[in-house]
């Protein structure tokens, strides 16, 4: 198999599976980091005339895709695993072409995510969708709840995992038997449409999946006309809280569902009987992976005063030692600093920098000087001695930055993790499982690992967010029902 249209210049708009190269206006993709210059490629920018054609397309093929046996879904998302295994190397260079992401990230990102999600959501199809006939009473009525695609789902994605993220967006909803449109990212078109390229390839009917690109400047009004289309019935949103806000309020004025996966906040708690050494290298792996930019980073280590010392001389001695832990995510193979996925985030974060040691925090470890906001470079830095009102304990930093605070009893630490507005991920170390199981039931998240990295998304087990992180569930059985709308049928003997 070729992979036919991620070659074509401009980036094309799929409309119903059709190339679409012109629409009489394009934008870039940019990088701040390349050495050839920040245009990565240019990319079609779709108006309200090609997000209409797009739903439209995805209304035509409802009828035969809702109609597909859960077999024939199941082995079409099969395939796809099967091809993606071939492809992964070329999927991965794409996506590192296009993307901030690192080969490594990529990689991992492709085979060790995007393989699995294809092959996991095939496997729980059937036990997801069935029926239920839950009752016969007394008077011979009998019940029958049916579950039901909504119709054409609309998904938005972001670039920072930007094939698997595009992949769970419109994976959940086709196997509940919607048909789909995928907004994809400004910063990660080309990546968002390999998934498109697979499924296709893998057997998909080319009507079941369009995909539309938007430069910033269109993006509000496209996705205004997306929303408000009547045949798109649900949405799913992954990205930031501020533009998941914006997709709620717009979705609200049409009444709409949404699944909102949404930024992050992931704070780690360390007890006095934990694995120091562990806790230290699990922190700086999660802080650090893709130079911090993933909605399950690690960002607050809440650590008992008794260990903090011991904890932070762990963390000096992984930055001396330049441990693989530190800079193989952090810094590229060159030991560079990594840069961000756009200035305005480097600049945003070194503020935040600022202000949190302004406030009376200090850089632990780390490097403040390598700060190169115009080429979008934050080193990663420790920041100890931050308190719960800086700037970088309350907000999504998205960068290489990890706050230390510390605790005196295992209630005042459970308050800390929950101060955050933010509840996707979160971690507990220590080495009496109850005693670490009874801090996790306490906090606020949609995940919650004792003795592991908060970064963590397994395609069986449901993922999505509390407090502002977003409500809804993706993966497994939970991501499929999310994607459907039960029907109860009564029947009663004439
Ligand atoms: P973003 O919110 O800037 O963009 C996400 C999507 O929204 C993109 O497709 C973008 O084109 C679109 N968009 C941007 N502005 C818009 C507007 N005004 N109106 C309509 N659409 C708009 O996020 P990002 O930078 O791509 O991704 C990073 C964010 O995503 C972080 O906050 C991260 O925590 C979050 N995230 C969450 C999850 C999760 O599962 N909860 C996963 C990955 C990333």
């Amino acid at each position: 198999e070729t992979s036919s249209f991620l070659t074509l210049q401009p980036v094309p708009a799929l409309i119903g599976g059709t190339v679409l190269l012109e629409t009489g206006r394009t934008f870039d993709v940019i990088r701040p980091d390349r050495e050839a210059g920040p245009k990565v490629h240019s990319v079609v920018s779709c108006g309200p005339t090609e997000a209409t054609a797009a739903v439209d397309a995805a209304a035509a093929a409802l009828p035969a895709w809702k109609a597909t046996s859960y077999t024939e879904r199941r082995n079409i998302f099969l395939k796809a695993a099967e091809l993606l295994r071939q492809r992964a190397e070329e999927y991965t260079k794409l996506t590192a072409e296009e993307t901030p992401l690192d080969l490594a990230f990529a990689g991992f990102e492709i085979g060790g995510l995007a393989i699995p999600q294809l092959e996991e959501t095939a496997a729980v199809i059937t036990q997801a969708l069935k029926g239920e006939f839950p009752r016969i009473d007394a008077s011979g009525k009998r019940e029958l709840i049916q579950r039901e695609p909504y119709g054409v789902v609309l998904g938005i994605s972001p670039w920072n995992a930007p094939f698997l993220l595009a992949l769970r967006a419109i994976l959940n909803p086709l196997a509940a038997g919607n048909t789909c449109v995928l907004k994809t990212s400004e910063h990660s078109p080309r990546t968002n449409m390999a998934c498109a390229q697979l499924l296709y390839d893998a057997g998909l009917p080319r009507g079941a999946l369009s995909v539309v690109h938007s430069s910033p400047e269109d993006v509000v009004e496209v996705t205004r006309t997306l929303i408000r289309h009547p045949a798109v019935r649900k949405i799913n949103f992954t990205g930031s809280t501020r533009v998941g806000r914006l997709i709620a309020a717009e979705a609200a004025q049409v009444l709409k569902p949404c699944v909102l996966e949404l930024g992050g906040k992931a704070p780690q708690i360390v007890l006095d009987d934990a694995n120091i050494p562990l806790a230290a290298n699990n922190a700086i792996v999660g802080a650090f992976m893709n130079a911090g930019q993933i909605c399950m980073a690690t960002t607050i280590v809440i650590i008992d005063a008794k260990v903090e010392k011991e904890f932070l001389a762990e963390v000096t001695k992984i930055f001396r030692e330049n441990r693989e832990a530190l800079h193989y995510y952090a810094k590229g193979p060159s030991q560079q600093v990594r840069a961000l996925f756009s200035s305005a985030s480097a600049k945003r974060a070194s503020e935040i920098v600022d202000d949190t040691l302004k406030q009376g925090a200090q850089v632990h470890a780390g490097e403040p000087n390598a700060v190169n906001v115009e080429k979008a470079q934050i080193p990663p830095m420790v920041i100890s001695g931050t308190k719960p009102d800086m700037r970088l304990f309350i907000e999504e930093a998205f960068a290489p930055l990890l706050a230390v605070t510390s605790f005196t009893t295992d209630d005042e630490a459970v308050k800390l993790a929950n101060r955050t507005s933010a509840g996707l991920a979160a971690s507990v170390y220590g080495s009496n499982e109850t005693r670490a199981l009874q801090v996790a039931n306490q906090i606020e998240s949609g995940q919650v690992h004792i003795n592991s990295i908060t970064v963590h998304d397994h395609p069986t087990v449901p993922h999505g967010g509390w407090k502002e992180s977003g409500y809804g569930r993706f993966n497994g059985i939970e991501g499929i029902k999310e994607f459907t709308q039960t029907r109860t049928i009564t029947m009663t003997q004439p």
